[in-house]
C-alpha cells in the first residue's frame, strides 16, 4: 500500500516525503513543479509531474501503487496574491482538490491528511487559539482552506473519508538536505536570512506599532521536521481507526519579528539591517497555537520548538544551498 503524497516536491511536502520513505513507507509522489522543485524528491520515489485535478492520471497512479492514503500538500499559499487573484486561489486550492478528493474516493482511497492552516481562523478573538476558535478567513486564501475543511466534513458522512486537517502556524526551519526555497520569496526567516548573506540590503519590519511588547507582530514558529512528524503520526491516527479531526500544529509560543531579526543576527553573526515599514495589510498582531490537541490525540512533540534552532537550521541549509534548489547559472 503507497502513500501519495501531492505536494511532494514543495518545502513541507518534500520533508514529508523523506521522512515517509525513512520509516520504510511506500510514497509516490504527483507535483506539478509551478512552485515545486523536482531536486526536493529526489529519486526517493516514483514523481509524476501533473495535476492533482487530472482523474485520468491520479487514478492510474492509483491503481499502479495501490494508494492507500493520501497525504495533500499542493496548494497556492501567497496570501497577497490571493487577495489580487482569488480565481487562481479558487480554481487550484478548491476545484482541483475537490477533482482529487472525488477520485482518491472512486479509487477505495478513504485516509486523507490536510494541510490546512490558521489563515482559516482570521483574526483572532484570543490566543492561544484552540482548534474551537470560530473561523472567519481574511484572505481568500484562508477562505480556499475552510472550505476544503467544510468539503472534509460532509465527504466524510457521507462516503466514509476519514482525515486529519492539520492547521499549521508558520512553517519555518531546513533539514540537513531540504530547505525552503520559495520564488518569490515573502516569509519573514528566508528574507532575514537572505539579508545576512548580503543578497538583500535590508530587511523591512511590516509595522512596529503593533499591540506587542516590542510592537512588532507575533508568531508561532514550527519547525518543518516537526510538522512533518505530525503528518506521519495524523497517517498512523487514520490507518488505526481514528476519527477524522482538525488539529493545530505550532509550539505555543511567540516570537516577534524583532525577535526573529535579533536571533538571526546572533545565529548568524552577521550585520542584518532592518528599517520599519507600513503594516501588511491582514496581518493580526498575534498569531500563536494552543497546540494541546495535537499532544492529546496524535501524541505528537516537537523536537524543535525553540526559534534559534528553527534559524539555525535555515542558516545552516541557506549556506550550503545559497541559490536554493537552483544551481548557478
Ligand atoms: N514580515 C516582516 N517583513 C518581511 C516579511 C514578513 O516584517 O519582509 C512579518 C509579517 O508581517 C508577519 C511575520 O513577519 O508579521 C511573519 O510573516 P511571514 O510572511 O513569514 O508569515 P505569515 O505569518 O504571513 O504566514
Amino acid at each position: 500500500m503507497a502513500i501519495l503524497v501531492t505536494g511532494g516536491a514543495g518545502y513541507i511536502g518534500s520533508v514529508a516525503v523523506s521522512d515517509l520513505v525513512a520509516r520504510g513507507e511506500e510514497v509516490v509522489v504527483i507535483d506539478n513543479l509551478v512552485y515545486g522543485h523536482q531536486e526536493a524528491v529526489g529519486p526517493v520515489a516514483p514523481f509524476y509531474e501533473g495535476e492533482i485535478g487530472d482523474s485520468d492520471l491520479v487514478t492510474k497512479i492509483c491503481k499502479a501503487h495501490s494508494v492507500d492514503a493520501c497525504m495533500h500538500f499542493s496548494a497556492y499559499a501567497y496570501v497577497g496574491e490571493s487577495v489580487t487573484e482569488p480565481r487562481k486561489y479558487f480554481e487550484n486550492n478548491v476545484v482541483q482538490t475537490l477533482r482529487l478528493l472525488d477520485t482518491l474516493i472512486d479509487n477505495g482511497v478513504r485516509n486523507f491528511v490536510f494541510s490546512s492552516t490558521c489563515a482559516t481562523y482570521g483574526e483572532p478573538q484570543y490566543v492561544p487559539i484552540d482548534e474551537n476558535h470560530p473561523q472567519s478567513p481574511t484572505n481568500p486564501y484562508g477562505e480556499t482552506k475552510l472550505m476544503v475543511e467544510r468539503i472534509l466534513k460532509s465527504y466524510d458522512v457521507a462516503y466514509g473519508l476519514r482525515y486529519v486537517a492539520l492547521r499549521y502556524f508558520n512553517a519555518s526551519g531546513a533539514t540537513e538536505t531540504l530547505g525552503e526555497h520559495h520564488t518569490p520569496e515573502t516569509h519573514l526567516i528566508p528574507l532575514v536570512l537572505a539579508a545576512a548573506m548580503g543578497k538583500l540590503p535590508r530587511i523591512s519590519i511590516f509595522g512596529d506599532d503593533y499591540p506587542t511588547p516590542d510592537g512588532t507582530a507575533i508568531r508561532d514558529y514550527i519547525h518543518i521536521s516537526d510538522l512533518s512528524s505530525a503528518h506521519l503520526l495524523a497517517l498512523d491516527h487514520l490507518r488505526s481507526g481514528g476519527a477524522s479531526e482538525f488539529i493545530n500544529l505550532g509550539n505555543g509560543s511567540g516570537y516577534s519579528v524583532k525577535e526573529v531579526v535579533d536571533c538571526a543576527r546572533k545565529v548568524t553573526g552577521r550585520e542584518i539591517k532592518a528599517e520599519t515599514a507600513p503594516r501588511r495589510a491582514g496581518d493580526p498582531a498575534r498569531l500563536i497555537a494552543n497546540a494541546a490537541k495535537a499532544r492529546e490525540v496524535l501524541g505528537w512533540t516537537p523536537e524543535h520548538p525553540d526559534l534559534e534552532s528553527i534559524i539555525e537550521s535555515s542558516w545552516k541549509w541557506h549556506q550550503a544551498n545559497p541559490n536554493g534548489y537552483t544551481p548557478a547559472a
